[in-house]
């Protein structure tokens, strides 16, 4: 039998940069002032505005995880464990090999508490929701703190895809559903010894019987229950709507931990339809497209100062 055979094609440079620029993520030279000014036009002249916040938002309103507050919390973990590699912040120690279950989920019990249950960081999210108040707009978030919710942004609002610190699910994913452990983790704070919580407190998974985890994605396991289904849905629903309105897409502190969520796909939507505005704020990553011209800004600062900047700005 004889082998088909396709003309080679040549592939040229611009091909295999799939049509984009060689020189385009640029930081902008535009000053802070007319950035903040041409920001708020965007804003003002927005019918929707999806906001995408990643981990940047929730350290600009205020939240820590390692350095001092690491050390002064999670201290008697430093101390057990060694600093190490992993015993540094709330993101790293999560990581650690702990040795059993008991030791397991008395440490996540306590960066649950810290990193979101208990956490109040929502004066700038206040801020941010009220410069928005007469847009329909919606949130798109890698947090796992809730704080849009906690602010006052209806939960209708809001599509967290990387799970929260309030659920737990089974560790394996054997069934799609999750289980609000709140108390749980509440009781395991009160009787953590040692690092450790009792046997007793240890969840198990009420289908397979195996351990269970946070439902959190951070393996193939992760669980997305019906909750999880219907905020996608919602979500769908929002950007079918507004794909061809005035939207503005609202970028905070995206980095690049997890970029194909909510940085890339924005760039995809401003990239592909002419009525879509970027507005992406960042501490140290606001590169944007050079070929966007001025259907983007980039601001590379301190971004509660940027928000506060912005949402004044608005109301002028
Ligand atoms: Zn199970």
């Amino acid at each position: 039998m004889k082998m088909m055979t396709f003309p080679r094609r040549k592939i040229s440079f611009e091909t295999f940069l799939c049509g984009i620029p060689a020189r385009d993520y640029i930081y902008q030279d535009t000053a802070y002032e007319q950035q903040i000014r041409d920001a708020a036009d965007m804003i003002r002249n927005a019918e929707y505005v999806l906001i995408g916040a990643g981990a940047g938002m929730s350290t600009a309103a205020g939240a820590r995880y390692g350095g001092k507050f690491f050390e002064e919390n999670f201290g008697e973990f430093q101390k057990k464990y060694g600093k190490g590699p992993y015993m540094q912040d709330m993101y790293s120690a999560g990581f650690y090999p702990f040795p059993d279950e008991e030791s397991y989920w008395g440490y996540w019990s306590k960066q649950a508490l810290l990193g979101g249950i208990d956490l109040d960081v929502t004066p700038l999210h206040r801020l941010l929701l009220q410069a928005l108040s007469d847009k329909k707009s919606f949130v798109l978030s890698t947090n796992a703190d809730a704080q849009f919710v906690k602010a006052g942004l209806p939960e209708e609002k809001i599509f967290c895809t990387q799970g929260d610190y309030f659920h737990i699910q089974c560790r394996r994913g054997c069934h799609n559903k999750t289980y609000d452990a709140t108390e749980l983790f509440r009781q395991m704070d009160q009787a953590r010894r040692d690092c450790r919580i009792p046997s007793s407190m240890v969840p198990k998974c009420p289908v397979c019987g195996g351990p269970m985890d946070m439902n959190l994605r951070k393996d193939n396991f992760f669980v997305q229950d019906d909750a999880w289904y219907e905020a996608e849905e919602r979500f769908s629903a929002y950007l079918s709507e507004a794909m061809d309105k005035k939207l503005v897409l609202l970028e905070l502190g995206v980095g690049f931990n997890t970029p194909t969520i909510i940085r890339f796909p924005f760039e995809k939507l401003v990239r592909e339809h002419d009525n879509i505005r970027l507005i992406r704020l960042n501490l140290e990553q606001a590169v944007v497209p050079e070929s966007f011209g001025d259907r983007a800004v980039g601001i590379n600062a301190d971004m509660a100062e940027s928000i506060k900047d912005i949402a004044e700005e608005v109301k002028r």
